[in-house]
């Protein structure tokens, strides 16, 4: 079986896609979406699939484990980075290496997040391109 941390953060899961929203009135894009425009407070917003891939804006290794609600299957040290998709910038994993460089192209990706049961959980992560 398989799940998401969240389903609401996806526009969808095959391929996989990220829901953000867009300001009809600013053009302002954001994600998670949201139900009204967090720059010019307008509430015309249209949930959009955002661009699957970006290039990483900066990056950093996490070395501890992060406090609840965070989990996984046993800690190990991971990337997390901020990634430009273009229309906004999303925080993310960064999967599939230890080291990364600001301005590398990145895609997203669907990575297992944890088990529960049979059920694997997965979230949103940004391998490398290349
Ligand atoms: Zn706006």
């Amino acid at each position: 079986m398989t799940a998401t941390v969240d389903d609401s953060l996806f526009a969808s899961l095959d391929p996989v896609a990220l829901k953000g929203s867009s300001c009809t009135a600013c053009g302002a894009t954001v994600f998670p979406a949201l139900g009204s425009c967090p720059v010019c407070t307008g509430v015309d917003v249209e949930q959009v699939a955002l661009p699957t891939e970006g290039t990483v804006w900066s990056w950093t290794t996490q070395n501890f484990e992060p406090k609840s609600p965070f989990r996984s299957d046993g800690f190990a040290p991971f990337s997390i980075g901020y990634v430009d998709l273009g229309p906004v910038i999303v925080e993310g994993w960064l999967v599939g290496r230890a080291e990364w460089s600001i301005g590398e192209p990145v895609r997203l990706v669907l990575t297992k997040a944890w088990t529960e049961g049979d059920t694997v959980v997965h979230t949103y992560a940004f391998e490398a391109a290349s």
